[in-house]
């Protein structure tokens, strides 16, 4: 039915967006009640509340508190919010790793604000030293991504979003998906 690789924006009780994700997991979140359409296409059209389209904007029945919701860290989030590219040269070679700013064992935390992608050739020569000690630097400072934005960046690295979430992100957010996702689509060509 034309549900692989799309996704869908999800939000929450009050209109407001919450997240993306694949347009299957919207498709069950409906079947299941757990959600409904609020936009959808059947065969490529749009369509509103036929019986089973494929989602591009789906409602969860509730409202969640945004402060309940956090990004889980991990490597790949740390990747994904930094776009696969290296924070110290700007590559975008394969085999991205994340390395420590503050080295772990002299004390760095394995947090958001001391984890960067880094290629495999800046990190082993960074290795155990301080940016200082290194002479590096980073391309911007490490932070708690957002976690709409980080959701958006896992799940619409292979193009725009659809149209039809325009007019459910405050225009501002729906700028900065349209810039995060360009930046992934061009580290992502060959
Ligand atoms: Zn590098």
């Amino acid at each position: 039915m034309g549900l692989k690789g799309k996704s869908c924006l999800v939000l929450n009780g009050d209109y407001s967006p919450l997240n993306v994700c694949t347009a299957l997991k919207g498709a069950k979140m409906v079947f299941t009640g757990r959600a409904e359409v609020v936009e959808g296409k059947i065969n490529g059209l749009r369509t509103v509340s036929a019986q089973y389209p494929v989602p591009t904007v789906i409602r969860i029945n509730h409202k969640i508190r945004l402060r309940d919701v956090r990004v889980r860290l991990s490597r790949k989030a740390v990747l994904s919010r930094d776009r696969y590219i290296c924070q110290y040269c700007g590559s975008t070679a394969p085999n991205m790793t994340v390395d420590h700013l503050m080295p772990k064992h002299r004390g760095g935390e394995f947090s958001w604000e001391n984890l960067v992608c880094a290629c495999p050739r800046c990190n082993s020569h960074k290795g155990d030293r301080t940016l200082a000690e290194a002479g590096m630097k980073v391309l911007s400072r490490p932070k708690e991504p957002s976690y709409f934005i980080l959701s958006l960046l896992y799940h619409t690295q292979k193009g725009l979003p659809d149209e039809s979430w325009g007019k459910y992100l405050p225009p501002s957010l729906w700028q900065l998906a349209i810039q995060e996702i360009i930046g992934v689509s061009k580290n992502i060509s060959p």
